[in-house]
């Protein structure tokens, strides 16, 4: 798999694992197709589970070479 972190998030999420078939929207390219992560902080909430969304899709992470973690 090919996706671009920063160093800060390549240690935060680095057990992360694309889990969600929910899609989000990127904000950069505004396709939805930015997939849901599993959460390791997630703590049980009666909400269910909260997935983690990156900011923005892989291809625009590449692209870009920006981490898709990061707040754009
Ligand atoms: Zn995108
Ligand atoms: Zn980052």
């Amino acid at each position: 798999m090919c996706d671009y972190r920063c160093d800060k998030h390549k240690i935060e999420y680095k057990d992360n694992y694309v889990v969600s078939p929910c899609r989000a929207r990127c904000r950069k390219c505004k396709n939805k197709r930015v997939d849901g992560y599993s959460n390791p902080d997630h703590i049980s909430n009666p909400f269910g589970y909260l997935y983690l969304f990156p900011y923005i899709c892989n291809k625009c992470s590449n692209e870009l070479e920006l981490c898709k973690w990061c707040k754009i």
